[in-house]
C-alpha cells in the first residue's frame, strides 16, 4: 500500500512539473518571441471561386508588428488541392512562422434536368416510366448514367452525386389520371381551298395518349357545288371525357373569281430560288404557275409538275433580239422550251408569257409591228397567253424582299383576278413569298394556278 501511494504522488508531481514547464515556455515565447495570430484557421474555397484572405495579426512585446509579416505560398483556385500559406516574421533575429492550409475543393452541385415539367400525369393502369433526364457536372461533365431514379409511393425521386460527393435531387409527384385530349389531325389545311364540283374529303385522325377509345364528331357540311365558305367542327372525346375541338374552314371558289391570286413566277428554274420557293408553297399548300425558260436543272421543272403547279413557257433563250427578230425566230424558240417541258413531264403545256409582256416596247429593236403579229398567231396556234395586273417590284425595282412584299400585298384586291408577276430567280422575291401568301390567307384570297380555262389578261399592244 505504502509503495503504491509513494507511485502516485511521483507521477502527480512529476505531470504537474511538465505542465508547469510547458506554460512557462509559453509565457517566454509570448513575452520574447514575435506572435502571430490567424484569424481563421484553414480554409476551404470553391473551384474557380476566388481566394479571400480572412487576416493575421503579430505583435512582439506588446506592439503591433502585422505589416511586418510576409506571406508566402500560392493558392491556383482552377486546380483542385491542397496549397499552404506561409506568415512568417523576424524580429530581434527571433523568427516565427505559422502556415495556413486552403483547400481548393469542388462545391458545385451537378445540374440534373428533367424533360417534364411539373407533376407526372401517366395513364389510368399504365406502368410509371421515368422520365426523360439529362446531368452535368462542372468536372465529371456528363453524369446522366449516374442518376439514380427511386419510386416511392405517390412520389419520384432523380438524384446524381458526382465525385466529390455533391448531390443533386428532384422530387416530383406522380398522378395516374388522363389529363391531355385526344390530337385531331387533319390531313389539309385549317384553311383549305376546293375548286367547284371537285371531290372534297374530310379525312382526319384521331390520336389519343391514353386510350384508343375515342369518340369523333363531325358537324357541319361542304356543299362542293356551290362557291361559298364553309365550316366543320371536329370532337374527340377519349375514355376519360377529356375533349378536344377544332375548328376547319373550306372555301369552294369557281375558277378566276373575283380575289382569287395567281402568283407567277417568271424566267426560271433555279438552284436556290426555285426548289425554296417550291418548298414554300408545298408548306402552305397552295399551287402557282412556272413560266420557264431553258435555263436551270430539269428536276426543278418536274418538281414544278409534280407538286401540281402550272408550268407555262416564258422563251427558251429569254433573248429579245432574237425571239422579237421574227415570227419564225420566236415560234422557234418556244417550241425549243414546249419540247423541254413536255420531255420532263409529258405534259402539252399551253399556256405563255411573252418576255417583256405582250405590251414590250423593246421589241421595236428588233421588228416594227412583231408584237401585234406574235399575240395573233399564238392564239392561232392553240396558246393562251396571260400579262398580269400586279407588279412585285422584281423586275428591276427593288432588291428587298419587304418592297416586294409591300407592292404585291398593296395591289392584291377582291373585285378582280389578282395575276401576280414574280421571277423564280430573284432570292428577295423567295423571301418575301411566305409572308405575301400569309397576308392573302389572313385577308380572305384564294391562291390558285392559271390553266387554260383562265380567261386571258392582256396589256395593249404597242408594237
Ligand atoms: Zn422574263
Amino acid at each position: 500500500m505504502e509503495k503504491t501511494g509513494g507511485s502516485k504522488f511521483i507521477l502527480i508531481f512529476s505531470l504537474l512539473s511538465v505542465l508547469l514547464i510547458f506554460s512557462i515556455c509559453i509565457i517566454i515565447d509570448n513575452i520574447f518571441y514575435p506572435r502571430i495570430t490567424l484569424f481563421k484557421d484553414d480554409i476551404v474555397i470553391n473551384l474557380n471561386s476566388e481566394y479571400n484572405e480572412p487576416g493575421y495579426k503579430a505583435s512582439y512585446k506588446g506592439k503591433d508588428i502585422t505589416d511586418n509579416v510576409i506571406v508566402t505560398g500560392n493558392i491556383n483556385p482552377t486546380k483542385l488541392g491542397v496549397y499552404k500559406l506561409n506568415y512568417s516574421i523576424i524580429e530581434d533575429s527571433k523568427s516565427k512562422k505559422v502556415t495556413r492550409k486552403v483547400y481548393v475543393k469542388d462545391l458545385t452541385k451537378p445540374k440534373l434536368k428533367l424533360f417534364d415539367n411539373g407533376d407526372i400525369y401517366i395513364c389510368p393502369d399504365q406502368e410509371f416510366i421515368t422520365s426523360k433526364y439529362k446531368a452535368y457536372d462542372n468536372i465529371d461533365k456528363d453524369i446522366t448514367d449516374k442518376v439514380k431514379v427511386i419510386k416511392k409511393g405517390a412520389f419520384v425521386t432523380y438524384s446524381v452525386m458526382d465525385s466529390s460527393f455533391n448531390k443533386t435531387e428532384i422530387t416530383k409527384r406522380i398522378h395516374y389520371k388522363d389529363i391531355e385530349g385526344p390530337n385531331i389531325k387533319l390531313e389539309s389545311d385549317d384553311n383549305s381551298y376546293i375548286l367547284v364540283n371537285s371531290n372534297y374529303n374530310d379525312k382526319y385522325t384521331t390520336v389519343d395518349n391514353c386510350t384508343k377509345n375515342v369518340k369523333t364528331k363531325v358537324s357541319g357540311k361542304v356543299d362542293t357545288t356551290t362557291p361559298g365558305e364553309y365550316k366543320i367542327k371536329y370532337t374527340a372525346i377519349d375514355e376519360y371525357k377529356n375533349k378536344t375541338t377544332r375548328e376547319k374552314k373550306i372555301t369552294v371558289f369557281e375558277k378566276g373569281q373575283n380575289g382569287t391570286v395567281y402568283l407567277t413566277f417568271d424566267d426560271g428554274p433555279n438552284i436556290g430560288t426555285t426548289d425554296k420557293i417550291l418548298d414554300i408553297l408545298k408548306e402552305e399548300k397552295i399551287k402557282a404557275t412556272f413560266f420557264v425558260t431553258n435555263r436551270g436543272p430539269d428536276y426543278l421543272i418536274k418538281r414544278e409538275y409534280d407538286e401540281g403547279h402550272t408550268v407555262g413557257l416564258h422563251t427558251a433563250t429569254h433573248d429579245y433580239s432574237y425571239v422579237y427578230s421574227s415570227v419564225e425566230n420566236y415560234f422557234k424558240d418556244l417550241e425549243s422550251v414546249h419540247d423541254r417541258v413536255y420531255r420532263i413531264t409529258g405534259y402539252d403545256t399551253r399556256i405563255i408569257r411573252f418576255p417583256g409582256g405582250s405590251d414590250n416596247t423593246i421589241s421595236r429593236r428588233y421588228k416594227l409591228g412583231i408584237m401585234s403579229e406574235l399575240t395573233k398567231e399564238v392564239i392561232n396556234r392553240g396558246y393562251k397567253y396571260y400579262d398580269w395586273n400586279i407588279l412585285s417590284g422584281d423586275a428591276g425595282e427593288t432588291t428587298e424582299s419587304s418592297v416586294v412584299y409591300q407592292m404585291v400585298t398593296q395591289k392584291l384586291s377582291k373585285d378582280r383576278v389578282n395575276i401576280v408577276l414574280m421571277h423564280d430567280i430573284k432570292p428577295y422575291t423567295r423571301d418575301a413569298l411566305r409572308d405575301i401568301i400569309k397576308y392573302g390567307k389572313a385577308n380572305g384570297y384564294i391562291f390558285d394556278s392559271l390553266d387554260i380555262n383562265n380567261e386571258m389578261l392582256t396589256h395593249r399592244v404597242n408594237n
